[in-house]
């Protein structure tokens, strides 16, 4: 299996540094980083999708049906059409119809913006996740999270319960319908109740894991103490949905960044440094 690393969606959250870590400008550059996977039987699989077609197709300004005013000001999001995952998969010469599969991490715009760009693929999601994106809201987090107009038009939803499959010490789901035994969901509760990581085992016998909103910045794993932005760690606040879980989930994910160092690389959706180095072959 090929993994690609691209970058669906770029956020420039005014404050530079104090969010991601690196900008002298006052401007930050945060990403959305979605995995583009070539199986040999299943066709392509594409991890989150970042923003979309649909979410692009509206300028700034006027009111913005798929994503919300004070959403789009705090992250200073970028809608760029070449970002979009459709026009990234086009130019690496596929058809939207060659997308067979998406994983999501969890269904926020920032993640779930794309999915009506693939009419045929199938869309797995924990069923909680499922439950709370398209449910009724409670909340100002919630209804400028989880954004219906990007999720009525998809049809073709795979939704999991339980997960009991042992992974490196979590529970996963295995046995993704239609999907090889190599690509795992991780249940990592906390950003929201049905988030997950994805877990893809590469050909060489490592493993990917996309960790999607577990962590934000690349301080946060593969060192002994925690570091984060002061940016960052106030936006996860805010979009947390339980304190405890997403730090125990954390933590666990630090541990794990450690311990099988060589064997499992680790990478969020937003940091802009972990992309790039993926996307040279030298993750962090
Ligand atoms: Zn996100």
């Amino acid at each position: 299996m090929r993994i690609h690393h691209l970058n669906c969606g770029t956020d420039c959250p005014l404050g530079g540094a104090v969010f991601d870590g690196r900008s002298i400008a006052p401007l930050g550059r945060l990403v959305c980083h979605c995995l583009l996977i070539e199986t040999a039987a299943h066709g392509l699989v594409l991890v989150d999708t970042g923003y979309g077609l649909r979410d692009v197709a509206h300028p700034y300004g006027g009111p913005h049906p798929r994503i919300t005013r004070p959403w789009r000001w705090m992250l200073n999001i970028r809608l760029r059409e070449a970002e979009t995952a459709i026009r990234q998969i086009e130019a690496l010469g596929h058809r939207a119809e060659d997308v067979r599969h998406i994983i999501v991490t969890h269904l926020d715009f920032d993640h779930a913006g794309g999915l009506e760009d693939f009419p045929n693929a199938t869309v797995h999601v924990m069923a909680r996740e499922y439950d709370d994106a398209t449910g009724p809201h409670a909340g100002i987090v919630a209804r400028n999270r989880w954004r219906h107009p990007q999720l009525d038009g998809v049809t073709r939803w795979r939704r999991y319960g339980a997960a009991g499959e042992p992974w490196f010490g979590f529970d996963a789901v295995r046995d993704l319908d239609g999907l090889p035994p190599e690509i795992l969901l991780v249940p990592l509760p906390g950003h929201t109740w049905g988030h997950a990581g994805v877990a893809i085992r590469r050909d060489d016998g490592g493993w990917m894991l996309h960790a999607g909103d577990a962590y934000f910045y690349r301080g946060e794993m593969r060192g002994a103490r925690r570091h984060c932005t002061p940016g960052l760690r106030a936006y996860q606040r805010l979009m947390e949905v339980d304190a405890t879980q997403r730090m125990t989930n954390q933590d666990r994910l630090r541990r794990l960044s450690i311990e099988r160092r060589g064997t499992v690389s680790i990478a969020c959706a937003h940091d802009a440094v972990e992309l790039e180095r993926c996307q040279a072959g030298r993750p962090l």
